[in-house]
Order: C-alpha cells, then structure tokens, then sequence
C-alpha cells in the first residue's frame, strides 16, 4: 500500500518516496508564542500529527524525525514582553514570556492528543545559523547589506514564486510590499532588521538586530534535518541538503514558504529545499472568519474548559485537511455524541489491530473523512475499531475517565435555585465571601450563573446553567 501526498509544489497527488528509504524527515511552521493559540492555529498541528502518526506506522517510530520550530521572537513577542516585564533585559523577557506561552502551547496540544514532536527548536537558539545563512547568501551574490538590514535580492533568484505561482503584481501585493528606500527591487525581503535599545537583539555583521521570520525557518530546518543527516554549507550534493515534507497553513505558501526555498535552495545550492510541500485549508468559526472584533475568536484553552480534547481533535479530522472547516458547536455536539458511542464499543477491546482499510484511506492523502466512514464501519469489530481509534490518537482516557468528562446529565434544579436564592441574600448583606462561596459550589456541579437587573424592578436577578 503506497502512501500518496497532494504536493502544493506540484498541485498534484504524488507517490510519496523518502529520500533516505530509511528515514523521512519533516518539519512543519510551528506557533508563534505570544499569547493562547485559538482553534485555527490546532489545525495544523493536529493534521500534521496524524502525518507523522502514519508515517511512524508506515516507516517504524525511529524512523521518522518531526520538527515544529517555535518562533519566540517576533514585534508581538517583543512588544509584550516590555509591557509585561518593563525594566528587564529585552532578550530575557522574551524567553521569560514565551516560556510560559510555549507552556501554554504544549499543554493545550497535548490535550488534543497530539504527540510531542521528536524536535521542538526555538528560533532564539538559531541565531547564528540564520547569520551564517545570510552570510552565505551575501557572498553568493543574493542578499545585500542596507542600513543595517540585510535583504534577500528576489531578481537573483530566477526559480523564485516557483511554489506561489503568482504574477509579480499578485506577489507584490500579496506580500504587503514596503517600499523602503534602502531596497534594490520592492520584492527584496528582510533576513536581518536593526534593533533599538529595548528590542531583542543579537551582535551581526551588520550590526545588532534581530532575523526576519523566513530566515528562522531556513536555519532551523538547516540545523536539525540538513546538516545532522549530511548536509549543509561544506556539503555539495543537493539531495543531502534536500529534506521530504514541509508543511503549514495554507496561507503560509506566500510569503513565507516561497522566501523560505529561496533562502535555503540560493545558500545551499540545492533545486529544493524539501519534496512535498503540504498545506492545510483555513478553519472558520460558526460560518465566519475568526477575528477578535467579531467575537468569535476561540482559544484552544477555551474550548478545553467545556469539552474534551479528543471531541475536538475528532471534530478537526471529520473534515479533510485541504478542505476549509466550518467550526459550529453542533459539530463538537455531534463528535462527542460519535466519541461516547465508541468508547462503549470499545471499553473491552484492550490495544486492538489496525485495519488495513484505515491505513489506506489515511494513506491516500491523509483522507481522514474516509478513514472515519470506515470507524464506523467496524463499530462491530470492538478490536479493529480501538486499534484504529489508537493509530489516530483517540483513547487515551479510560471508559470510565471518558465518562467522567460529561457533567451529570440533569441537576437538581430546585437545589440549585435554592443556592442562587441564598446567594441572592448574602450579596445584598454585603456578605460577598459567601456569596462567591456559593458560586463556585454551583461551578463545581457544573452550573454556570449570569447576573443581572430585572428591566423593571431592576432587583438583582441571576440566570444559571449547565455548562457542557
Ligand atoms: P501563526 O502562529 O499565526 O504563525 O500560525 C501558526 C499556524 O497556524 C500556521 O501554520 C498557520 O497557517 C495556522 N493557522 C492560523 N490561522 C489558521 C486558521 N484559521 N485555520 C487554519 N490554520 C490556521
Ligand atoms: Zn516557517
């Protein structure tokens, strides 16, 4: 059974073949740690998750290396950080902040049942590799000083917009161009920006500053799936400075990606940077695009208060990867619905055997809907059927743990109104321990209160209910 990955570089299904037979590489555009990652930013890591889930399956676990970088520096890092810990170091406050963010990262993606990638490298650590790069890239005539930016010059590169396939005015415009006077061409891209005073920087050739985004990518891709398998700079041969899939967002294809290739292919001197290039398709909430102003901007953190990981994760997987998703609450209704049923079926099944059929829709371009039609068919096959649930990372709870998650079906409502009567009375006494006493008594049997003003007594009245 032959894996097959829709490549963007191509846009076509290809035949997936590692370069080395014996062990595939892949690195996929990891967060950027400034604050909670919403449900969009899940998307990525749980499709390329159940990538490297299927890869370990197909190539054995030691045979697979997975890098996702974290970019923990970067102008929303850094502004938090000086607002967040005024007075200390720029550079430590970035670490500082990003370590409790990145923490936040991980457990978030944990819950979703994902596995921690093999490497996790942060961009602060690459420093002088994005410089060494650039070096290079300035010595082989591609990049160019300015004021103390370094810039990628596009007009050098021939084979550049290769995976975008845009026209120069499409990628003009869709980079957001900066006319800056220091530029030679309006496409030429920062790999190296100055850096004031309370900005995080490094010492450079060009002076202190700090790398521009792409060049982060370039170097940690370098760093821990080039040079540690052969390549890098005193390496001639492009296969070994050549890795097999790089992934992302979908709208990461441009600029980001296409600057990634031209940096990494112009340095090394390679026609690739990595075979497969993947892209997951964008997800939406409640049938608009997420943005804070519309309120409908979800955090992972969030959702994990009212339902479990694997209700989430499910509910990514139902909808291809490549495909938009509309994310509703009636769709994680639904997937909880589908997750308790075949925690039940499976409840006896110990570590189950994995279903040919599951591999090879899995196979065929990370087809997760088929695989999921073919869960439910074997709901009758308690073995088949866990094994499956495992190979895509589901079943981590105990039946009982499972059960567990859902809040008691019905609550005594009488008892709870009688709670919000005595809350009602201490609060007017003033007595406002006892009154959040009681609150958090309700939050603990899962009922969640809303206070307000009767319209016309305006007499304080509180609503309640049961939170999923
Ligand atoms: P960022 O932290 O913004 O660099 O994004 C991290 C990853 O999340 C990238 O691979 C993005 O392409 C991806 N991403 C961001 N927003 C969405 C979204 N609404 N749907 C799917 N993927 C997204
Ligand atoms: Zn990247």
């Amino acid at each position: 059974m032959s894996l097959k990955l829709y490549n963007t570089l191509t846009r076509t299904k290809e035949a997936f073949e590692p370069i080395d037979p014996a062990h595939v590489r892949m690195y996929v555009c990891g967060p950027t740690v400034y604050d909670f990652a919403h449900i969009g930013n899940a998307r990525p890591v749980i499709v390329f998750d159940v990538l490297f889930r299927l890869l370990r399956h197909i190539y054995g676990a030691d045979h697979v290396t997975y890098v996702r970088n974290i970019t923990d520096v970067d102008d929303k890092i850094n502004a938090r950080a000086m607002r967040d810990f005024p007075g200390v170091p720029p550079v430590e406050a970035i670490r500082t902040l990003t370590e409790t963010t990145y923490g936040q990262f991980q457990a978030d993606v944990a819950a979703l049942g994902c596995l921690e990638p093999s490497e996790t490298p942060r961009a602060t650590e690459h420093v002088e590799t994005m410089v060494a790069l650039i070096e290079r890239l300035i010595a082989r005539g591609y990049a160019y000083e300015a004021e103390g930016h370094a810039l990628f010059h596009v007009p050098a590169m021939p084979a550049y917009g290769a995976l975008a396939r845009r026209s120069l005015d499409d990628m003009i415009a869709g980079a957001r161009v900066d006319v800056a006077p220091y530029k030679r061409d309006p496409m030429d891209f920062v790999l190296w920006k100055p850096s004031s005073a309370d900005e995080p920087g490094w010492p450079s050739p060009w002076g202190r500053g700090r790398p521009g985004w792409h060049i982060e990518c370039s170097a940690m891709s370098l760093a821990t799936l080039i040079e540690p398998f052969g390549g890098g700079f005193a390496c001639d041969d492009p296969l070994k400075n050549t890795f097999d899939i790089h992934g992302g967002g979908i709208d990461l294809v441009f600029p980001h990606h296409e600057n990634e290739i031209a940096q990494t292919c112009c340095a090394l001197g390679t026609p690739q940077m990595a075979r497969v290039w993947m892209h997951n398709g964008f997800l939406q909430v409640e049938g608009e695009k997420m943005s804070k102003s519309l309120g409908n901007f979800v955090t992972i953190h969030e959702l994990l208060a009212d339902w479990p990981g694997e209700v989430l994760r499910f509910n990514m997987l139902k909808t291809h990867y490549r495909q938009p998703i509309d994310w509703t609450v009636r769709g994680m209704e639904e997937s909880w619905r589908v997750l308790d049923d075949w925690y039940a079926a499976t409840a006896d099944a110990g570590p189950g055997t994995v279903a040919p059929t599951v591999v090879e829709a899995l196979s065929d371009d990370l087809n997760t809907p088929k695989a999921v039609a073919e869960l439910h068919g074997l709901r009758s096959d308690p073995a088949a059927l866990a094994g499956a649930l495992r190979l895509l990372g589901f079943l981590a709870d105990t039946p009982a743990e499972w059960a567990a998650r859902r809040p008691a079906a019905s609550v005594d409502a009488a008892a709870v109104e009688r709670l919000i009567q005595a809350r009602l009375a201490a609060r007017k006494a003033r007595n406002f321990a006892e009154g959040d006493r009681i609150r958090d008594e309700l939050a603990a049997m899962g009922v969640s209160l809303k206070d307000g003003k009767d319209s016309a007594t305006g007499e304080p009245v509180t609503t309640w209910e049961v939170k999923r």
